[in-house]
């Protein structure tokens, strides 16, 4: 049986304090980004209390995976908040052979982020983007921290996404402002009755219209074209499409231009 272990909520604000005093007891010369895949966001804003999933992850990582404590050293929520997790003195279950746990106070710094970050699924955006990035600039600041995504230490996994660019996480951690807190940042709001009533509409239009292209089109069926992926990825996450092969280029066009309208 595991003893039930409290996790703290931090803001970023709050966590890079407590990381500061970490100066000179601890290196960390990599910081190690991961996305937890499941938990999904959608998983995580289905339950009241938001420490349900930090717990899940606690008793996989302890009584499933048999590991000592929860894997990472904190875990960055939907709305932007720092869970704590293993002591930062501990080297963490990040990849094996990349762990460096060998209890010389050396190791890298491992955090998840909430979500399913890959191609047309749940996308690193707003609070939760700002805090990933303002924690990744703290920790390179403070200990010289390289940015390593989990996906370059194996070939097995995409983590933490395929939707989430390196170069572009790397660029954002360079231009993060540290001084300037109050960064815009896109908040998600849940859709109300009225949204959803417009969103069941899109829906039945983009098969209507799949329909009458096709007729018109005398079936002309080809393979989803690279340049429309990222669309019809998007209208398969969102449940509009089922199909997303074998339809005609008029039908990829029209699902392009409503992804590019921010329809889904
Ligand atoms: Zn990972």
């Amino acid at each position: 049986m595991t003893v039930p272990k409290t996790f703290r909520r931090y803001t970023l604000d709050e966590f890079i304090a407590y990381l500061r005093t970490y100066i000179g007891r601890v290196k960390f010369p990599e910081v190690h980004v991961h996305g937890t895949w499941r938990p999904t966001i959608a998983m995580y804003r289905s339950k009241a209390d938001p420490s349900f999933y930090i717990q899940a992850m606690y008793r996989t990582h302890t009584q499933v995976n048999g590991w000592s404590d929860i894997a990472q050293h904190a875990t960055i929520d939907p709305d932007g908040y720092i869970w704590d997790g293993r002591p930062l003195t501990v080297a963490p279950a990040s990849a094996t052979g990349f762990n460096d746990s060998d209890y010389d106070g050396v190791h890298p710094f491992m955090f998840e982020m909430i979500g399913n970050f890959d191609v047309g699924c749940e996308r690193l955006e707003g609070a939760q983007l700002r805090t990933a990035v303002g924690l990744t600039r703290a920790l390179a600041d403070m200990f010289g921290s390289r940015i390593v995504f989990h996906r370059e230490m194996t070939s097995a996994k995409t983590c933490p996404g395929s939707g989430i660019d390196k170069a572009e996480f790397v660029a954002a951690v360079a231009a993060y402002r540290t001084e300037q807190t109050e960064v815009k940042t896109e908040v998600d709001v849940p859709m109300t009755a009225e949204e959803k009533k417009q969103f069941t509409a899109l829906q039945a239009t983009v098969e209507a219209q799949a329909k009458r292209i096709a007729t018109l089109e005398g079936e002309r069926k080809m393979a989803v074209p690279s340049w429309a992926k990222t669309a019809v990825d998007a209208a398969v996450c969102a449940k509009l499409i089922d199909t997303p092969d074998g339809r005609s280029e008029d039908f990829y066009s029209f699902v392009t231009i409503m992804h590019r309208k921010g329809l889904f």
